[in-house]
Protein backbone atom coordinates (compact mmCIF):
# COMPACT_ATOMS: atom_id res chain seq x y z
CA UNK A 1 0.00 0.00 0.00
CA UNK A 2 1.48 3.15 -1.17
CA UNK A 3 0.50 6.22 1.66
CA UNK A 4 2.09 10.08 1.03
CA UNK A 5 1.23 12.64 3.87
CA UNK A 6 1.61 16.30 3.27
CA UNK A 7 2.85 17.92 6.62
CA UNK A 8 5.66 16.81 9.02
CA UNK A 9 4.28 18.32 11.69
CA UNK A 10 2.65 16.25 14.69
CA UNK A 11 -0.60 15.01 12.65
CA UNK A 12 1.44 13.60 9.82
CA UNK A 13 4.20 12.27 12.28
CA UNK A 14 1.75 10.91 14.03
CA UNK A 15 0.22 9.02 11.38
CA UNK A 16 3.86 7.75 9.70
CA UNK A 17 3.83 6.28 13.17
CA UNK A 18 0.71 4.33 13.20
CA UNK A 19 1.21 3.03 9.71
CA UNK A 20 4.44 1.62 10.64
CA UNK A 21 3.23 -0.09 13.70
CA UNK A 22 1.26 -1.97 10.75
CA UNK A 23 4.22 -2.22 8.25
CA UNK A 24 3.48 0.31 5.79
CA UNK A 25 6.43 2.77 5.41
CA UNK A 26 4.84 5.80 4.15
CA UNK A 27 6.63 9.30 1.95
CA UNK A 28 6.18 12.12 3.87
CA UNK A 29 6.53 15.61 2.16
CA UNK A 30 7.37 18.89 3.73
CA UNK A 31 7.74 22.06 2.57
CA UNK A 32 10.19 23.16 5.73
CA UNK A 33 13.86 22.23 5.46
CA UNK A 34 12.88 20.45 9.23
CA UNK A 35 10.12 19.34 11.10
CA UNK A 36 8.12 21.41 13.35
CA UNK A 37 5.91 24.81 14.36
CA UNK A 38 8.62 28.16 12.96
CA UNK A 39 8.19 29.88 16.38
CA UNK A 40 9.27 27.94 19.62
CA UNK A 41 6.36 27.73 22.30
CA UNK A 42 5.49 26.27 25.29
CA UNK A 43 2.01 24.51 25.05
CA UNK A 44 -0.44 23.29 27.29
CA UNK A 45 -2.14 19.63 27.49
CA UNK A 46 -5.27 20.18 29.97
CA UNK A 47 -6.07 16.61 31.86
CA UNK A 48 -9.38 18.44 31.42
CA UNK A 49 -10.01 18.66 28.02
CA UNK A 50 -9.64 14.82 26.82
CA UNK A 51 -11.91 13.24 29.39
CA UNK A 52 -11.95 9.84 30.08
CA UNK A 53 -9.02 9.73 28.52
CA UNK A 54 -7.46 10.36 32.51
CA UNK A 55 -3.66 10.75 31.32
CA UNK A 56 -2.78 11.40 27.88
CA UNK A 57 0.69 11.52 28.12
CA UNK A 58 0.50 7.91 29.51
CA UNK A 59 -2.11 7.00 26.82
CA UNK A 60 -0.02 7.81 24.06
CA UNK A 61 2.42 5.42 25.76
CA UNK A 62 0.38 2.47 26.64
CA UNK A 63 -2.34 2.36 23.80
CA UNK A 64 -0.12 3.75 20.74
CA UNK A 65 3.59 3.64 22.12
CA UNK A 66 4.04 7.00 21.13
CA UNK A 67 6.76 8.13 24.18
CA UNK A 68 6.59 12.10 24.44
CA UNK A 69 8.81 13.68 27.30
CA UNK A 70 6.94 16.94 28.05
CA UNK A 71 8.98 19.69 29.52
CA UNK A 72 7.49 19.67 33.22
CA UNK A 73 3.87 18.25 34.45
CA UNK A 74 1.14 21.21 35.09
CA UNK A 75 0.36 21.67 38.69
CA UNK A 76 -0.69 25.06 39.21
CA UNK A 77 -3.24 27.16 37.38
CA UNK A 78 -3.83 30.65 37.89
CA UNK A 79 -6.64 32.15 36.92
CA UNK A 80 -7.18 35.87 36.20
CA UNK A 81 -10.07 38.47 35.25
CA UNK A 82 -10.14 42.17 35.77
CA UNK A 83 -11.24 41.88 39.32
CA UNK A 84 -11.14 37.95 40.26
CA UNK A 85 -8.37 36.10 40.16
CA UNK A 86 -8.02 31.90 41.32
CA UNK A 87 -5.74 29.00 41.29
CA UNK A 88 -6.28 25.19 41.07
CA UNK A 89 -3.75 22.56 41.37
CA UNK A 90 -3.01 19.41 41.19
CA UNK A 91 -2.06 17.14 38.33
CA UNK A 92 -3.16 19.52 35.91
CA UNK A 93 -1.75 18.00 32.58
CA UNK A 94 1.82 18.35 31.10
CA UNK A 95 3.72 21.59 29.35
CA UNK A 96 5.32 20.54 25.94
CA UNK A 97 7.68 21.97 23.73
CA UNK A 98 7.18 22.92 20.03
CA UNK A 99 8.87 24.34 17.56
CA UNK A 100 11.92 23.04 15.83
CA UNK A 101 14.59 22.78 18.33
CA UNK A 102 15.69 18.88 19.05
CA UNK A 103 13.09 18.19 22.21
CA UNK A 104 10.45 19.99 20.55
CA UNK A 105 7.58 17.44 20.38
CA UNK A 106 8.02 17.24 16.20
CA UNK A 107 11.57 16.09 16.26
CA UNK A 108 10.74 13.58 19.21
CA UNK A 109 7.67 12.41 16.91
CA UNK A 110 10.54 11.96 14.51
CA UNK A 111 13.08 10.18 16.18
CA UNK A 112 10.13 7.65 16.48
CA UNK A 113 9.84 7.07 13.11
CA UNK A 114 11.55 5.49 9.98
CA UNK A 115 9.79 6.98 6.96
CA UNK A 116 11.53 9.07 4.80
CA UNK A 117 10.90 13.08 4.92
CA UNK A 118 11.13 14.53 1.75
CA UNK A 119 12.15 18.53 2.72
CA UNK A 120 11.88 21.32 0.96
CA UNK A 121 9.15 20.08 -1.25
CA UNK A 122 5.85 21.74 -1.41
CA UNK A 123 3.34 18.71 -2.71
CA UNK A 124 0.84 18.87 -4.73
CA UNK A 125 -2.36 17.18 -3.17
CA UNK A 126 -3.87 16.19 -6.72
CA UNK A 127 -1.15 14.87 -8.52
CA UNK A 128 -0.39 12.70 -5.18
CA UNK A 129 -4.20 11.08 -4.87
CA UNK A 130 -2.89 10.21 -8.50
CA UNK A 131 0.17 8.24 -7.44
CA UNK A 132 -0.66 7.00 -3.91
CA UNK A 133 -3.35 4.75 -2.57
CA UNK A 134 -3.44 7.37 0.09
CA UNK A 135 -3.22 10.84 0.51
CA UNK A 136 -3.21 12.46 4.21
CA UNK A 137 -3.70 16.28 4.28
CA UNK A 138 -2.04 16.60 7.57
CA UNK A 139 -1.05 20.29 6.33
CA UNK A 140 -1.92 22.29 9.20
CA UNK A 141 -4.17 24.99 7.26
CA UNK A 142 -7.56 25.00 5.68
CA UNK A 143 -6.78 25.72 1.90
CA UNK A 144 -6.48 22.20 0.76
CA UNK A 145 -9.92 21.21 2.73
CA UNK A 146 -11.65 24.03 1.83
CA UNK A 147 -10.37 23.55 -1.84
CA UNK A 148 -12.35 20.33 -1.84
CA UNK A 149 -15.41 21.91 -0.32
CA UNK A 150 -15.18 20.72 3.12
CA UNK A 151 -14.66 23.21 5.95
CA UNK A 152 -16.58 26.23 7.13
CA UNK A 153 -15.06 29.08 9.20
CA UNK A 154 -15.80 28.51 12.99
CA UNK A 155 -13.72 31.40 14.71
CA UNK A 156 -11.15 32.97 13.39
CA UNK A 157 -8.14 34.92 15.76
CA UNK A 158 -4.68 36.67 15.52
CA UNK A 159 -2.21 35.41 18.30
CA UNK A 160 1.04 37.44 19.21
CA UNK A 161 3.29 35.74 21.10
CA UNK A 162 6.65 35.74 22.90
CA UNK A 163 9.60 33.82 24.38
CA UNK A 164 9.92 36.29 28.09
CA UNK A 165 12.60 36.09 30.26
CA UNK A 166 12.00 36.72 34.08
CA UNK A 167 11.43 34.61 36.93
CA UNK A 168 9.28 31.55 37.01
CA UNK A 169 7.25 28.96 38.45
CA UNK A 170 8.23 25.73 35.89
CA UNK A 171 4.89 23.61 37.04
CA UNK A 172 2.86 27.06 36.70
CA UNK A 173 0.32 28.29 34.11
CA UNK A 174 -0.96 31.59 34.14
CA UNK A 175 -4.27 32.71 32.02
CA UNK A 176 -6.12 35.54 31.75
CA UNK A 177 -9.38 36.95 30.70
CA UNK A 178 -10.03 40.19 30.02
CA UNK A 179 -11.71 41.71 27.12
CA UNK A 180 -10.18 45.35 27.56
CA UNK A 181 -7.26 43.35 25.39
CA UNK A 182 -7.86 39.95 24.40
CA UNK A 183 -11.70 40.36 23.04
CA UNK A 184 -13.74 37.04 23.48
CA UNK A 185 -9.95 35.34 23.36
CA UNK A 186 -7.85 34.74 26.25
CA UNK A 187 -4.20 35.00 27.28
CA UNK A 188 -1.89 32.66 29.20
CA UNK A 189 2.28 32.14 30.26
CA UNK A 190 3.88 29.08 29.92
CA UNK A 191 6.80 28.56 31.49
CA UNK A 192 9.67 26.56 29.58
CA UNK A 193 12.03 26.20 32.47
CA UNK A 194 12.59 29.04 35.87
CA UNK A 195 14.15 31.51 33.25
CA UNK A 196 11.86 31.35 30.47
CA UNK A 197 8.37 31.55 29.30
CA UNK A 198 5.94 32.01 26.44
CA UNK A 199 3.52 34.83 26.99
CA UNK A 200 0.79 34.01 24.34
CA UNK A 201 -2.09 36.55 23.57
CA UNK A 202 -5.30 35.08 21.12
CA UNK A 203 -7.54 37.77 19.76
CA UNK A 204 -10.58 36.65 18.23
CA UNK A 205 -11.17 38.13 15.20
CA UNK A 206 -8.33 40.84 14.87
CA UNK A 207 -5.78 40.72 12.48
CA UNK A 208 -2.07 41.34 11.61
CA UNK A 209 -2.38 44.99 11.28
CA UNK A 210 -3.98 45.59 14.94
CA UNK A 211 -2.81 42.36 16.95
CA UNK A 212 0.32 45.33 18.50
CA UNK A 213 -2.35 47.29 19.76
CA UNK A 214 -3.92 44.36 21.60
CA UNK A 215 -0.95 43.02 22.92
CA UNK A 216 0.62 46.80 23.82
CA UNK A 217 -2.93 47.06 25.97
CA UNK A 218 -2.15 43.55 27.48
CA UNK A 219 1.25 44.22 28.89
CA UNK A 220 0.35 48.15 29.94
CA UNK A 221 -2.84 46.82 32.05
CA UNK A 222 -0.56 43.56 33.54
CA UNK A 223 1.98 45.72 33.56
CA UNK A 224 4.72 43.54 33.03
CA UNK A 225 8.29 44.00 33.48
CA UNK A 226 9.69 40.93 31.61
CA UNK A 227 12.79 41.30 29.13
CA UNK A 228 11.12 39.96 25.82
CA UNK A 229 13.50 37.26 23.45
CA UNK A 230 11.58 36.87 20.87
CA UNK A 231 8.35 38.26 18.93
CA UNK A 232 5.86 36.47 16.70
CA UNK A 233 2.35 36.81 15.59
CA UNK A 234 0.40 34.35 13.69
CA UNK A 235 -3.04 33.14 12.47
CA UNK A 236 -5.42 30.41 14.35
CA UNK A 237 -8.31 29.44 12.44
CA UNK A 238 -10.81 26.77 13.64
CA UNK A 239 -13.37 25.47 11.48
CA UNK A 240 -15.82 22.55 11.31
CA UNK A 241 -14.87 19.89 8.70
CA UNK A 242 -17.16 17.55 7.19
CA UNK A 243 -16.54 14.77 5.49
CA UNK A 244 -12.91 13.82 6.68
CA UNK A 245 -12.72 12.04 3.38
CA UNK A 246 -12.52 12.50 0.06
CA UNK A 247 -12.06 9.85 -2.33
CA UNK A 248 -8.67 8.35 -1.32
CA UNK A 249 -7.77 12.02 0.48
CA UNK A 250 -8.28 12.01 4.08
CA UNK A 251 -8.09 15.20 6.41
CA UNK A 252 -6.01 15.18 9.75
CA UNK A 253 -4.92 17.51 12.79
CA UNK A 254 -5.53 21.38 11.76
CA UNK A 255 -6.25 20.50 8.29
CA UNK A 256 -9.29 18.06 9.43
CA UNK A 257 -10.84 20.84 11.77
CA UNK A 258 -9.25 19.60 15.30
CA UNK A 259 -7.84 22.55 16.35
CA UNK A 260 -10.60 23.43 18.92
CA UNK A 261 -12.18 27.12 19.16
CA UNK A 262 -12.79 27.35 22.57
CA UNK A 263 -8.99 27.47 23.99
CA UNK A 264 -6.99 26.87 21.12
CA UNK A 265 -6.12 23.16 21.82
CA UNK A 266 -5.20 21.27 18.75
CA UNK A 267 -1.81 18.95 19.86
CA UNK A 268 -3.92 15.83 21.12
CA UNK A 269 -6.68 16.10 18.57
CA UNK A 270 -3.55 16.39 15.81
CA UNK A 271 -2.08 13.39 17.05
CA UNK A 272 -5.12 10.94 17.59
CA UNK A 273 -7.06 11.80 14.25
CA UNK A 274 -3.47 11.21 12.74
CA UNK A 275 -3.30 7.88 14.16
CA UNK A 276 -7.10 7.03 13.25
CA UNK A 277 -6.72 8.41 9.78
CA UNK A 278 -3.75 5.59 9.67
CA UNK A 279 -6.12 2.89 11.36
CA UNK A 280 -9.12 3.27 9.03
CA UNK A 281 -6.91 3.11 5.75
CA UNK A 282 -5.19 -0.09 7.66
CA UNK A 283 -8.09 -2.21 8.46
CA UNK A 284 -10.61 -0.77 5.97
CA UNK A 285 -12.76 0.91 8.32
CA UNK A 286 -14.70 4.30 7.86
CA UNK A 287 -12.98 7.30 9.28
CA UNK A 288 -15.51 9.02 10.37
CA UNK A 289 -16.43 6.22 12.87
CA UNK A 290 -12.87 6.43 14.29
CA UNK A 291 -13.76 10.05 14.91
CA UNK A 292 -16.69 10.45 16.91
CA UNK A 293 -15.53 11.13 20.14
CA UNK A 294 -13.36 14.13 18.88
CA UNK A 295 -16.34 14.88 16.74
CA UNK A 296 -17.83 14.69 19.97
CA UNK A 297 -15.39 17.33 22.02
CA UNK A 298 -14.96 19.77 18.67
CA UNK A 299 -19.20 20.17 19.29
CA UNK A 300 -18.69 20.60 23.19
CA UNK A 301 -15.70 23.27 22.24
CA UNK A 302 -17.50 25.04 19.57
CA UNK A 303 -21.24 25.36 21.95
CA UNK A 304 -18.78 26.68 25.00
CA UNK A 305 -17.31 29.30 22.54
CA UNK A 306 -20.51 30.60 21.21
CA UNK A 307 -21.11 31.09 24.87
CA UNK A 308 -18.58 32.74 26.67
CA UNK A 309 -18.70 35.01 22.83
CA UNK A 310 -21.29 36.75 24.81
CA UNK A 311 -18.86 37.26 27.75
CA UNK A 312 -18.60 40.43 28.76
CA UNK A 313 -15.26 41.20 31.87
CA UNK A 314 -18.13 41.06 34.89
CA UNK A 315 -19.49 37.20 33.79
CA UNK A 316 -15.62 36.42 33.17
CA UNK A 317 -14.83 37.76 37.03
CA UNK A 318 -17.79 35.06 38.13
CA UNK A 319 -16.89 32.40 35.97
CA UNK A 320 -13.10 32.52 37.87
CA UNK A 321 -15.32 32.42 41.10
CA UNK A 322 -17.66 29.26 39.96
CA UNK A 323 -14.18 27.57 38.22
CA UNK A 324 -12.26 28.05 42.01
CA UNK A 325 -14.85 26.87 44.32
CA UNK A 326 -14.22 23.95 46.22
CA UNK A 327 -16.88 21.79 45.22
CA UNK A 328 -16.45 22.45 41.81
CA UNK A 329 -13.22 22.46 41.41
CA UNK A 330 -12.99 19.39 42.76
CA UNK A 331 -15.38 18.07 40.32
CA UNK A 332 -13.47 19.64 37.49
CA UNK A 333 -9.81 18.70 38.59
CA UNK A 334 -10.15 15.72 40.83
CA UNK A 335 -12.57 13.13 39.28
CA UNK A 336 -12.66 11.82 36.21
CA UNK A 337 -15.88 13.23 35.04
CA UNK A 338 -15.96 14.83 31.21
CA UNK A 339 -16.74 18.64 32.84
CA UNK A 340 -16.30 20.11 29.46
CA UNK A 341 -19.37 17.44 28.17
CA UNK A 342 -21.95 18.57 31.24
CA UNK A 343 -21.28 22.35 31.08
CA UNK A 344 -21.96 22.25 27.64
CA UNK A 345 -25.28 20.62 28.65
CA UNK A 346 -26.27 23.12 30.64
CA UNK A 347 -25.16 26.24 28.64
CA UNK A 348 -27.58 24.40 26.27
CA UNK A 349 -30.44 24.24 28.78
CA UNK A 350 -29.93 28.31 29.64
CA UNK A 351 -30.54 29.25 26.26
CA UNK A 352 -33.21 27.27 25.67
CA UNK A 353 -35.03 28.25 28.98
CA UNK A 354 -33.99 32.02 28.05
CA UNK A 355 -35.50 31.28 24.49
CA UNK A 356 -38.80 30.61 26.35
CA UNK A 357 -38.83 33.79 28.66
C1 LIG B 1 1.13 29.73 19.23
C2 LIG B 1 0.45 28.41 19.34
C3 LIG B 1 0.15 27.92 20.60
C4 LIG B 1 -0.48 26.68 20.72
N1 LIG B 1 -0.72 26.19 21.96
C5 LIG B 1 -1.28 24.98 22.10
C6 LIG B 1 -1.50 24.41 23.39
O1 LIG B 1 -1.18 25.02 24.41
N2 LIG B 1 -2.07 23.17 23.47
C7 LIG B 1 -2.44 22.47 22.36
O2 LIG B 1 -2.97 21.36 22.49
N3 LIG B 1 -2.24 22.98 21.12
C8 LIG B 1 -1.66 24.21 20.98
N4 LIG B 1 -1.45 24.73 19.72
C9 LIG B 1 -1.90 23.97 18.54
C10 LIG B 1 -0.94 22.90 18.08
O3 LIG B 1 0.38 23.18 18.43
C11 LIG B 1 -0.99 22.78 16.56
O4 LIG B 1 -2.09 23.41 16.04
C12 LIG B 1 -0.98 21.36 16.12
O5 LIG B 1 0.16 20.74 16.60
C13 LIG B 1 -1.08 21.31 14.61
O6 LIG B 1 -0.52 20.16 14.08
P1 LIG B 1 -0.69 19.85 12.51
O7 LIG B 1 0.06 18.61 12.26
O8 LIG B 1 -2.12 19.89 12.12
O9 LIG B 1 -0.02 21.10 11.73
P2 LIG B 1 1.45 21.69 11.75
O10 LIG B 1 2.20 21.33 12.97
O11 LIG B 1 1.30 23.12 11.39
O12 LIG B 1 2.18 20.94 10.53
C14 LIG B 1 1.84 21.15 9.19
C15 LIG B 1 3.08 20.95 8.33
O13 LIG B 1 2.69 20.82 6.97
C16 LIG B 1 3.64 21.51 6.16
N5 LIG B 1 2.98 21.78 4.86
C17 LIG B 1 1.87 22.54 4.64
N6 LIG B 1 1.51 22.50 3.34
C18 LIG B 1 2.42 21.68 2.71
C19 LIG B 1 2.57 21.23 1.37
N7 LIG B 1 1.71 21.57 0.39
N8 LIG B 1 3.61 20.41 1.09
C20 LIG B 1 4.48 20.03 2.05
N9 LIG B 1 4.38 20.42 3.34
C21 LIG B 1 3.34 21.23 3.68
C22 LIG B 1 3.99 22.72 6.99
O14 LIG B 1 5.23 23.28 6.58
C23 LIG B 1 4.05 22.12 8.39
O15 LIG B 1 5.33 21.65 8.76
C24 LIG B 1 -0.82 25.94 19.57
C25 LIG B 1 -0.50 26.44 18.29
C26 LIG B 1 0.15 27.66 18.17
C27 LIG B 1 0.51 28.13 16.81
Amino acid sequence: MKVGIIGAGISGLACAHELERHGVIPDIFEQRNQVGELVTHCAAVLKVMNRPVKDQIEDLRKNLNIRLEPLNPLKKITMNTPKASGTVYGKLGYLIKQGQDQDSTANQLLSLIKAPVFYNCRADFTRLAREYDYVIIASGTSDITKTLGCWQDVVKSWVMGSTVLGSFEPTAMKMWLNTEYAKRGYAYLNPFNQKSASLVLVVQGADRSNIGQYWSRFWQTEKFTYEIASLWDLEHSSGFVYPHRVDNILFVGNAGGFLEPLLGFALLGAIYSGVYAAKSIIEGINYEDYLEQLKENTRISIALRAYLNQYQNKNFDRLIALLTAPLIKNMIYNTNLDVLKYIASLVHLIDKVKSLK
